[in-house]
């Protein structure tokens, strides 16, 4: 008996950010490459698949380089159409049985496939699912219950999902033009006797960024924590021409005053950063009493404040600033911003928000006699146990 895994990696999966998920590194390897060899390496599979969208050629050449298995083939514009064109890919090879699965479910273990397979010996179809334990509610629009659904046999379903070869290729062939959810689906609606198998809680789908933390925590073995810090900063508008700001330059009809550049978004920052470590504060660190500051630009204390997260074997894992003004306008210059504070504190740009927000003409910052700002992050450290 001849058993294919064909694996979809046509997914755009923008949402963990960084490219398409399975192409994202875990403990050092591309997820793609662990998922591809949990099936290289299980004694039952022949030979493996990989479904990838076109723009991806390079990215999925160096995932699996040095790793023996089929060509990969072009997807389409949906998982169903990829998935089809998968199947059709194999009739040449015409194994019996084809197993397809997620590239980004990378943890599925040998017992997961075993069960799959022999799911097979009794039906057309055998799909790696978990048995709902947690009470279902159905809401209403108003986000109020609107019933309580019963649990009983209810599953959730994953993947791998095996078919008969034959069986399942004609079944996505009768269902095109019909958009359904998986591979069982369509065989259900070919008819087709498709069983319950066990899958595991190691089996998850990487979906979001707190699901590749989750995934890299446990490929290394290592638990993190994270300590959160918050900063507030405040400069009082003077005569002048430009702004500096999260280190960008705004012309503007005055300067904010201040013994350094007076950024009044970094220095928010780099109290929020030392605030996390229990640093003190940039006063600590940089004394206005101390002339050398004098006209300093604001990058220095930033980098210095990064400088001791680092020492101390943190990771800023994110940034959150509001700066708070009438005038002059943000959104036109946040994305020079994000992008500095990217570089200043070496984070990815999604890692990085800037807002902004009037205070309605009221108060100091509403009168236009100075900026504020207020900041977040989060600094995660390795549990060493
Ligand atoms: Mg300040």
């Amino acid at each position: 008996m001849k058993a294919a895994a064909l694996i979809v990696a046509a997914g755009r999966g923008t949402r963990v950010g960084g490219g398409p998920k399975q192409y994202r590194l875990l403990g050092g390897k591309p997820v793609l490459r662990r998922t591809v060899e949990a099936f290289l390496r299980h004694p039952e599979i022949d030979t493996v698949r990989c479904v990838i969208h076109p723009d991806d050629a390079s990215e999925y050449a160096a995932a699996v380089d040095g790793l023996v298995l089929l060509d990969p083939v072009a997807g389409g514009r949906s998982r169903q159409d990829s998935v089809r064109m998968g199947l059709e890919s194999l009739e040449d090879i015409a194994p019996d049985i084809v197993l397809i699965h997620d590239a980004a479910r990378p943890f599925v273990s040998a017992a997961v496939i075993d069960a799959c397979l022999k799911g097979l010996d009794a039906a057309e179809g055998a799909i790696a699912a978990m048995q709902v334990h947690d009470t279902l509610k159905r809401g209403d629009k108003q986000g109020a219950i609107a019933a309580t659904i019963d649990r009983t046999n209810l599953w959730r379903a994953q993947t791998p999902q095996a078919f008969r070869f034959d069986a399942i290729l004609r079944a996505h062939r009768s269902a095109l033009g019909h958009e359904l959810t998986d591979d069982a689906a369509v065989a259900e609606r070919a008819g087709l006797r498709v069983v319950l198998t066990p899958g595991s809680h190691e089996n998850v789908k990487i979906t979001t960024i707190a699901d590749l933390v989750d995934a890299e925590s446990r490929v290394s073995g290592v638990q993190r924590i994270c300590r959160t810090g918050i900063g507030f900063d405040v400069h009082r508008l003077g005569p002048g021409d430009r702004v500096i700001i999260c280190g960008v330059e705004i012309p503007h009809d005055g300067a904010l005053v201040g013994h350094s550049d007076a950024d009044v978004g970094l220095h928010a920052i780099t109290d929020a950063v030392l605030g996390a470590i229990a640093a003190g504060d940039i006063g600590t660190h940089f004394p206005p009493s101390d002339h050398r500051w004098r006209g300093a630009d604001s990058s220095v204390f930033a980098r210095h404040a990064a400088e001791l997260v680092h020492a101390r074997g943190g990771r800023i894992e994110n940034i959150d600033v509001t700066i708070i003004c009438e005038r002059p306008k943000i959104g036109p210059h946040r994305p020079a911003m994000v992008a500095k504070l990217a570089d200043i504190f070496g984070l990815q740009v999604e890692c990085v928000s800037v807002k902004a927000t009037t205070t309605e003409g009221l108060g100091f910052t509403g009168r236009g006699q100075g900026i504020a700002a207020q900041a977040a992050t989060s600094i995660s450290f390795a549990l060493s146990s």
